[in-house]
């Protein structure tokens, strides 16, 4: 019988995350006030996070110590299962070997909870009574909830209204683990009925919902918020993925010629290409890392590197990053994980560096590699997790036109089963190719008044 699946134990849980920060070449550039421009210490992100976690957030140490506890939680669904992707190599007829690391198996169907759980365990480990968040697809929304709900925090999730109403499913899901969910923009915060007053029609975006959230922590002494993409300690906490990836890899006597993720904030990606690319840093290997984003949302392809907000109101630091200028809203496509107009500061160094690629797709073309993928491996991506495929589709086709076998390694983040309404509108023949002109991106970059970087 050919090896399909390949498992760790659960004592192989790694117990440490990887901060790439050490290795970089480049470190990224200081986030700057939103207000006065000049370079903020950690001070600044007192009001919005525990102690512990802006420790990490700064941190520039290689590796960090997971606490027991939340290796204790890990173990409810890690290590997460690694296979071989016999099915779909066959499909493309391909002579590359296809892997992928599945994190779809966690209690909200996956990758987040990894830094839902840690980010709720430092915050009760504070004294935090309650968090907020935003919520895009749902999936971060969930992830936290079930992370509060272990540590009895209470937990607030400001949902993006276009999948408030795609997605009721996600929010009951997130009921069920106790949480509050309110459609965004929303009447509770300054920043929802500012953007209310402007657009009462608006389906959102996660730039909006982000603050509402952070408003809410900002004025509340109990409350503190938590992110679940962009920034380092989210990026950090994700590493669990890759660590597990290479002792996979290693079983399995591969090492990833190319190893691919779907790109959001970046830390799906990060979690599982940073290790690797650890290797190509420091051991001279040529691991190539590549972000798979949606044609609707370039920032990586073609947006600019800058100084841009993290948030559409303004209120959030600074951050140097590829950006298509935080007023930028998406056009209304399913994979709303990946509706964001920024990327974490640390992958767009690397970007910029040279050190790592990225690739758009097209919405159509993602919905084939979904389907295209299910029919061939049985597990319905999510469709975000759909764009990373699209990515490995288009290489192993390069590798059978070249001739080349080389391995591929996927990090499918997530199920689909609760996109059944997306996989719908593709059936429907109601899925669209968009076109984003570069007019449309200038006129949003336009708007930026903020540093070059
Ligand atoms: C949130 C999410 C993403 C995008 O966020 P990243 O931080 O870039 O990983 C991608 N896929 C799934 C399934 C998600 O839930």
């Amino acid at each position: 019988m050919q090896q399909r699946k390949i498992t760790l134990s659960e004592s192989e849980i790694p117990d440490q995350w990887y901060n790439i920060v050490a290795d970089m070449p480049n470190r990224p550039l200081p986030p700057l006030h939103p207000g006065t421009r000049e370079p903020i210490g950690p001070d600044a992100l007192a009001p919005l996070f525990p102690e512990e976690l802006i420790k990490q957030e700064v941190s520039t140490e290689r590796w960090i110590d997971i606490p027991d506890e939340v290796r204790n939680i890990y173990s409810l669904w890690r290590p997460t299962p690694m296979y071989r992707a016999y099915g779909l190599e066959k499909a493309l007829d391909t002579p590359a070997r296809i892997y992928y690391k599945y994190e779809g198996v966690s209690p909200s169907g996956s990758h987040k909870p990894n830094t839902a759980v840690a980010q709720a365990y430092y915050n009760k480990a504070a004294g935090v009574k309650r968090i907020t968040t935003e919520t895009g697809a749902g999936q971060w929304g969930s992830a936290l909830s079930f992370a509060c709900q272990h540590f009895g925090l209470e937990c607030e999730v400001y949902m993006v209204r276009l999948s408030y109403e795609h997605k009721p499913y996600r929010k009951v899901m997130m009921n069920t683990w106790g949480a509050t969910v309110y459609p965004s923009p929303s009447d509770r915060t300054e920043a929802g009925r500012k953007v209310l007053a402007k657009d009462p029609d608006t389906t959102g975006s996660l730039g909006i919902a982000i603050s509402e959230a952070v408003e809410r922590a900002a004025t509340d002494p109990d409350t503190k918020y938590a992110l679940g993409s962009v920034l380092n300690h989210v990026l950090l906490h994700q590493t669990i993925i890759g660590q597990e990836a290479l002792l996979q890899m290693e079983k399995a006597g591969e090492l990833p010629d190319v190893v691919i993720a779907p790109f959001g904030g970046g830390s799906n990606f990060a979690g599982i290409a940073f290790p690797f690319l650890r290797l190509s840093l420091t051991q001279g290997k040529q691991i190539r890392c590549v972000a798979s984003e949606p044609a609707s949302c370039p920032k990586l392809t073609r947006g600019q590197f800058r100084y841009d907000f993290g948030d559409t109101v303004g209120m959030t630091p600074l951050l140097p990053m590829y950006t298509l200028g935080h007023n930028f809203v998406p056009a209304p496509i399913h994979a709303g994980g990946l509706r964001y107009h920024g990327a974490g500061v640390i992958v767009s160094q690397l970007l910029k560096d040279g050190l790592i690629e990225a690739r758009a797709h097209d919405n159509l073309e993602v919905f084939e590699a979904g389907i295209a993928f299910a029919r061939a491996e049985g597990i319905i991506p999510a469709p975000e997790a759909a764009h990373g495929i699209a990515t490995a589709i288009r290489e192993a086709e390069r590798c059978k036109e070249a001739g080349e076998d080389k391995v591929i390694l996927i990090n499918l983040c997530g199920h689909g089963n609760f996109d059944m309404k997306a996989y719908q509108d593709y059936f429907a023949g109601k899925i669209e190719s968009h076109e984003l002109t570069t007019a449309e991106i200038e006129s949003s970059l336009a708007e930026l008044d903020t540093p070059l970087a």
